[in-house]
């Protein structure tokens, strides 16, 4: 046993309008205290940031977090239409996002600059879910543990610790599929981020590393079974309650 304890995360990505996004939050916040043993999981809840407030605001004092799903790398100034990590903090956010494969490519976020948003989360103290994964291309090629490894040299910030910092390792290809990867490839690459994670910070065995990419109460077990998997950061799933709160079921 690992120790650590999972984290099941729900990044809702640009959907729900605020009736929808609050039912969801407010169905997760009544299983969790209809529950007749607490989940063996943390959870946390990604909504839009038109929702976050609103998020915040249902789950009260329940014992399930909100985050943002990205946030700029300064305090803020002159940055039409981005959102700085205080401001996510200040609304009672208590992770962030940050290196999604959707935002590297819907805009072009390298790796340096994802470092920059995750010392501005920490700054701002938040913690960063640092996305990293590779393309079907680059795995195709043999290529997925090296570009893995050198995304996370890259947006990892030297400050990062087991407590600021939780990575999500997405393959690409497995985003929105509905394919996931083989559990072999899973426990290869998490066994691959974990001596990375040793080799740079030490004392590696505290960071929670989660498998993101397709999955949904029929795989989570799975998924969730495999060495160094930590937990997971869902998408579709998590926009039923039903669905993602059987993930959060599956953690044991
Ligand atoms: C994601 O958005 O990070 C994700 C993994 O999406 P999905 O679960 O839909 O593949």
């Amino acid at each position: 046993m690992s120790g650590r304890r999972p984290l099941i995360a729900g990044n809702w990505k640009m959907n729900c309008l605020r009736a929808d996004g609050l039912a969801l939050a407010s169905g997760l916040a009544a299983k969790l205290s209809a529950a007749p043993d607490k989940p063996a999981c943390d959870i946390l809840l990604c909504p839009p940031a038109t929702l976050l407030a609103d998020v915040v605001g249902v789950l009260g004092h329940c014992d399930i977090h909100a985050g943002g799903q990205d946030c700029h790398f300064d305090q803020n100034g002159a940055h039409t239409g981005d959102i700085a990590a205080s401001m996510l903090a200040d609304i009672g956010a208590s992770h962030v996002i940050v290196g999604h494969s959707e935002r590297r490519a819907d805009h072009g976020e390298s790796s340096t600059v994802i470092r920059q948003k995750a010392i501005a989360a920490h700054d701002a103290g938040l913690i960063a879910v640092v996305c990293v994964g590779e393309t079907e291309q680059e795995r195709d090629l043999g290529a997925a543990i090296s570009v893995v490894c050198g995304q996370m040299d890259v947006s990892l910030p030297e400050g990062a610790t087991a407590e600021n910092t939780v990575i999500a390792y997405e393959p690409v290809w497995a985003i929105g599929t509905g394919r996931t990867a083989a559990v072999e490839d899973v426990a290869e690459m998490h066994a691959a981020i974990r001596r990375k994670l040793k080799e740079r910070f030490g004392d590696a065995d505290g960071f929670r590393i989660l498998y993101g990419g397709s999955v949904k109460p029929a795989n989570a077990v799975e998924l969730l079974g495999v060495d160094n998997v930590d937990g997971a950061l869902v998408g579709g799933a998590s926009l039923k309650v039903e669905d993602f709160w059987g993930i959060i079921d599956s953690c044991d």
